[in-house]
């Protein structure tokens, strides 16, 4: 895959409708995208795969859906507002703005060539927001970076409303903000991105084992989705360049069109997080080293009842991006094939589960009122079986709506013509194969069913 196949599905994404630069109309802003009619089904198709994975079919997990607005005093014991940073390099030519270890080549700025740098500084990550009618500066939160600090503030009251004990999990799916220096790369580097965060909570001891389970857990859910194996790589995170939090770490790179990056990471992210929420700590053994002097008030531990003693459980934390899963899976979907010696066609291969619409119905003929009203009936008992978007499209133009359909990934398209009205049955085209079979309407839902389970 090479940058020109980025240019592609960029353009493909703003043709069809996925993804906007966001307040386009004013110039965008840089970072940030806006998901069209089809962008925010897919994208919520993938989430929702997400969400199926890790809390219906799992008997050892919750969901949790929390603020957005942080309180810094959890941002300061999770230790965000003294390390959550990245190094900032001026240019004082240009007065261009850099991030010094992914930018610099031979220590010259990348837009004007100058040497003339300012040393490395540490830049926080971190947005701000004023909170009340008066914005003294004395009253304020942060647009949270990451999902889970309110999965570890929520812990108590997760486990006193349910019946929970460790091992168990804490599932949440939502937006983060990071004011990334150098937003790049489509969606992969922006500045207000959505994560799939899973904290699961063990005992220590038990850490390593379940760290392993979770990687390869992990992997396997991404081929799911549609990625190939050969695509994925698991890099161990060096020790110098751990997170604060992290025991050990495992990315899981992608093969993107701009090169192989991380897709998510899984962590061991130890006692740190439920430890520095905790109050009094030397009531517990906490064995990273953890903010002092913690403000809560409650201690987030659990009872082992065999040895008869609180502790600290450990967090194995699996955490994927969206917007990163998105562009991965519109490469690894994306194809042009030549249909004949003079036709090409783009298609996106998606599996049917994540596709934006599942079928499109299409009267032959447009505006013919018995051909739409059957068309209609039948899109309606489709949309009825409530296995996502179906759609009908009376343009009465076959070819073109088979090509707008194909690059956006429909895995069915259902054709109604005059012969319908005799035979009851309609033309079926599969996306992949072009293969069309005529399905007799009484048969559809079960025919269509079948496909989608
Ligand atoms: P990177 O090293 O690429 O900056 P990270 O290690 O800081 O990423 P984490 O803090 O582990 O990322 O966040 C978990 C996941 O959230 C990442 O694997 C990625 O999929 C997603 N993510 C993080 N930052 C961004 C961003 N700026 N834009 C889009 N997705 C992001």
């Amino acid at each position: 895959m090479t940058a020109q196949i980025m240019e592609e599905l960029v353009s493909l994404c703003k043709r069809r409708g996925f993804l906007f630069q966001s307040n386009d109309i004013y110039g965008g802003i840089k970072g940030i995208y806006d998901y069209g009619p089809m962008g925010v089904e897919f994208k919520n198709n993938l989430k929702q795969a997400w969400w199926k994975s890790m809390v219906y079919e799992r008997d050892d997990t919750e969901g949790l859906d929390a603020s957005i607005l942080s309180s810094p005093v959890v941002l300061k014991h999770s230790g965000h507002e003294d390390t959550f940073t990245d190094p900032l390099v001026d240019c004082r030519a240009c007065k261009s703005r850099w991030r010094a270890d992914q930018l610099l080549v031979n220590n010259k700025c990348p837009n004007c060539k100058s040497e003339d740098l300012t040393e490395p500084r540490p830049f926080n990550l971190m947005f701000k927001t004023a909170i009340g009618p008066v914005d003294d500066g004395s009253s304020f939160a942060y647009l949270r970076p990451e999902t889970c600090q309110q999965i570890f503030t929520n812990f108590k009251n997760i486990l006193d409303s349910t019946s929970r004990t460790v091992p168990f999990g804490i599932a949440q799916i939502g937006k983060a903000f990071r004011n990334e220096i150098t937003p790049r790369n489509f969606i992969f580097r922006v500045r207000e991105f959505e994560q799939m965060e899973l904290e699961f909570f063990v005992k220590p001891g038990t850490d390593d084992q379940w760290h392993e389970y979770w990687i390869n857990k992990r992997i396997e859910w991404w081929v799911n989705q549609g990625i190939k194996k050969e695509n994925l790589k698991k890099i161990e995170v060096e020790k110098n360049e751990l997170a604060h939090y992290s025991k050990r770490t495992v990315d899981i790179n992608y093969a993107f069109p701009h090169g192989e990056e991380e897709l998510e990471g899984v962590a061991n992210r130890t006692d740190f997080d439920l430890g520095s929420h905790t109050k009094n700590q030397n009531d517990f053994k906490i064995t990273s080293d953890v903010m002092k002097n913690s403000s809560s008030t409650t201690k987030l531990g659990v009872q082992d009842l065999e040895e008869k003693k609180w502790y600290i459980p450990y967090v194995i934390e699996p955490s994927a991006g969206v917007d990163r899963g998105v562009l991965a899976l519109l490469n690894e979907a994306y194809r042009e094939e030549n249909v004949d010696k003079d036709n090409k066609r783009i298609l996106l291969s998606l599996k049917p589960h994540l596709s934006p619409i599942k079928a499109a119905v299409i009267p032959l003929k447009k505006n013919n009122e018995e051909l739409v009203n059957l068309s209609k009936e039948i899109k309606s008992n489709l949309q009825k079986l409530g296995l996502g978007r179906v759609v009908l499209e009376n343009s009465g133009n076959i070819g073109k709506n088979y090509r707008r359909h194909d690059e956006i990934g429909t895995p069915i398209c259902l054709t109604v013509d005059f012969e319908t009205l005799e035979d009851k049955s309609v033309t079926v085209r599969d996306r992949d194969t072009m293969k069309q079979e005529r399905v007799s309407i009484e048969n559809l839902s079960e025919y269509y069913k079948k496909y989608f389970n």
